[in-house]
């Protein structure tokens, strides 16, 4: 046991059950963990009734990634921004782009990754000319221990941090994090319960309240995105009910980026997602009333770039996750002065 707990580090957000139960408090599965027992992320175990991270000294992948990458299009621009992930997710998506890491512990086990301390990651990034730290690949919810401690650092050296999330955190888990959390790109992967429950083994109601709550209760920079999947979540109706409820809730200045899907892991026997599908997509959100609309996986269409939303001029120009021209004024439209939202834009 003393060799084993070397690995580990003791849960935030649970609390002792009876019968020495854990219950996690991490995200919106609430899973009341038996001793002995894994959570649905199948990386937090109910050791002799204490809650521990199994992930947190098992990083799995870190490195410099354009802040486009993420995407986050309206926080810092042109920036790099240290990424950094481990094992595990608390969805099952079957069309996951990162299942041999997202997936590996639900299906057989497997979290593999090296300790690599919150010092070093913060040092890497600062070595690597970084602005922030991104906290993405897999879900980083379930690795909440290693951002808070990476997360805390980062602010104190200047840096900013970013996740790239589900957005199945509790509300609990979002306070915990917004002392230090700068951005987030939630991924609203549909408008149907039907579809989080088939495809991803989660519900839609969580995700809807994640992006209520950070747009209306926190100051953390939001964007979300939509993976088109052929004939699963692109028909008219639902993409109007989707883009109507980013505009009610999360403002019409809430970029949504709708990102190309390619067969992928479980889901294969589809094709990429036709570009007139994308297109028409584009135009319910605009016609939804979002300011910034943005297609993802099509390299070379303008609608990677931004635009103001008054007058039409190109503000942003990208090509790919490169930034090729930066047209703004202390954050305005140089032209008709409009204000374009973001951080540190
Ligand atoms: S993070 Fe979510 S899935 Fe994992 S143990 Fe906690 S409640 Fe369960």
């Amino acid at each position: 046991m003393a060799l084993e707990k070397e690995n580990l580090k003791e849960a935030v957000l649970w609390e002792a059950a009876e019968g020495k139960k854990a219950s996690c408090k991490l995200c919106a599965h609430r899973c009341v963990i038996a001793e002995g027992k894994l959570g649905k992320c199948c990386v937090r175990k109910n050791i002799n009734g204490v809650l521990y991270s199994l992930n947190y000294h098992k990083v799995c992948s870190a490195n410099p990634d354009p802040i486009e990458k993420k995407p986050l299009f309206h926080f810092q621009p042109g920036s790099s921004s240290f990424s950094i992930a481990t094992m595990g997710c608390n969805f099952r998506c079957d069309f996951c782009q990162n299942w041999q890491i997202s997936q590996a512990a639900i299906e057989d086990g497997r979290i593999d990754g090296q300790a690599i301390s919150p010092e070093q990651i913060v040092a890497a990034a600062v070595n690597y000319g970084c602005k922030s730290i991104a906290y993405t690949y897999t879900e980083p919810t379930i690795f909440m221990e290693l951002c808070n401690d990476c997360g805390r650092l980062a602010k104190e050296k200047g840096l900013t941090n970013v996740f790239v999330s589900n957005g199945y955190q509790s509300i609990e888990a979002i306070d915990f994090a917004k002392g230090w959390l700068d951005g987030i790109n939630v991924d609203l992967k549909s408008f149907s319960e039907d579809y989080y429950n088939r495809l991803c083994k989660a519900h839609m109601q969580p995700v809807l309240d994640t992006i209520k709550y950070i747009a209306k209760e926190t100051n953390i920079w939001l964007e979300i995105t939509t993976l088109l999947v052929p004939g699963e979540n692109d028909s008219e109706d639902e993409l109007k009910r989707l883009a109507e409820f980013i505009v009610e809730q999360a403002g019409a200045d809430a970029p949504w980026h709708i990102s190309r899907f390619h067969p992928q892991y479980k889901y294969l026997d589809s094709a990429a997602t036709p570009l007139k599908v994308l297109e028409r997509a584009e135009q319910i959100g605009k016609e939804a009333g979002l300011h910034y609309v943005y297609l993802g996986n099509v390299p070379g269409s303008k609608s990677e770039s931004t635009f103001c939303y008054n007058c039409g001029r190109l503000l942003i120009e990208r090509v790919g996750y490169r930034i090729s021209a930066n047209n703004l004024a202390n954050s305005c439209c140089p032209d008709c002065g409009t204000k374009i939202a973001g951080f540190e834009l």
